[in-house]
């Protein structure tokens, strides 16, 4: 029987991951099944051990879960103990004592970078960075923003307790920590702007002023769509140089889970290719 793995959110019937996984499945030839599971908003501890008593051996954690299955994991990686949140479990069992030991593991971070400087082009040492939002995925990327050499790291958010909280979380790192700004005190200057928020999800965008965008040499939106949402569409009309949506990241960072459940890491170039073609049908008008 093929190995289960799953993707839980909500909303998560726009999530392509069970295509990706079926590509990377086919290409590195393991047997395996990737579904989407709708967990409700106060049931996402439920949705996840159902999923693992029926045979589950993993999934991915997208929004807004991600700091829950932070809590739940027993066991996590340094990347997932860092983010305080978690993208990827692996449901673990203790060889001698059977007891559950899920293993929690953040695969975003990596996929941002990989994505901005293999695909994009873009070098990120050096850069000056600004992040957009405080959730879970934003969590998820610091780390590997600053491992990458950022020479700046600001993070607004609407709510900006939340941008406090994280800059306060990544506070005692060596050299170049994140730094809390509110939206409407951000000034030109920043190399690499990455709208992390969900706003996207429901046809909005993050409130940057137009002088911010334009600025930047590149505008990168986590969230991806058919087509270019609001935040993109004002870093274009802005003058910004070049956008991008994170379906680069969504791919790198399922390779990345897919190496910590089955060690092997899939080449992602066609799959990108793949994945962007059906995302591109999505906006097709059919008959
Ligand atoms: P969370 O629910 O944990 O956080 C949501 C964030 O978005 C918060 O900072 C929230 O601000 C902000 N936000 C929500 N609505 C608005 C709005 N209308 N205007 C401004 N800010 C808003 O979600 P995640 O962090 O898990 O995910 C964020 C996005 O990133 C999602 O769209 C997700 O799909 C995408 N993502 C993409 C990945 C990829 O691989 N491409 C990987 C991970 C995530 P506040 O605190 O004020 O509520």
């Amino acid at each position: 029987m093929s190995d289960r793995y799953a993707v839980v959110g909500n909303p998560v019937a726009h999530s392509l991951s069970p295509s990706i996984h079926a590509h990377f499945a086919r290409i590195t030839g393991h047997d395996l099944r990737y579904e989407r599971l709708l967990a409700p908003l106060d049931g996402f501890v439920e949705t996840v051990e159902r999923f693992r008593a029926e045979g589950g051996r993993g999934v991915n954690v997208t929004v807004p879960f991600k700091h829950e299955a932070f809590a739940w994991a027993v066991r996590l990686g340094a990347r997932a103990a860092q983010a305080r949140a978690v993208n990827t479990l692996r449901f673990d069992v203790d060889p001698e004592s059977g007891r559950a030991v899920p293993f929690g593991e953040n695969t975003d971070g990596v996929g941002l970078v990989r994505d901005i400087e293999a695909r994009i082009g873009l070098p990120l040492k050096g850069a000056s960075a600004l992040l957009v939002g405080a959730g879970g995925a934003a969590f998820g990327v610091v780390g590997p923003l600053l491992d990458a050499g950022v020479s700046r790291l600001c993070v607004a958010n609407r709510t900006a307790s939340r941008a406090n909280a994280l800059a306060a979380a990544f506070a005692q790192r060596a050299g170049v920590v994140p730094q809390a700004i509110a939206i409407d005190a951000l000034r030109p200057g920043y190399d690499v702007i990455v709208d992390a928020t969900s706003s996207g999800l429901v046809g909005e965008g993050p409130q940057l002023a137009d002088e911010v965008l334009g600025a930047a040499q590149l505008a990168y939106e986590m969230s991806y769509a058919p087509l270019p949402g609001v935040f993109l569409r004002q870093a274009s009309r802005a003058g910004c140089a070049r956008v991008s949506d994170g379906l680069g990241m969504l791919v790198e960072q399922a390779a990345e889970s897919f190496f910590v459940w089955r060690g092997v890491r899939p080449p992602t170039d066609t799959v990108y290719g793949a994945v962007r073609a059906e995302l591109d049908a999505r906006a097709t008008p059919h008959e």
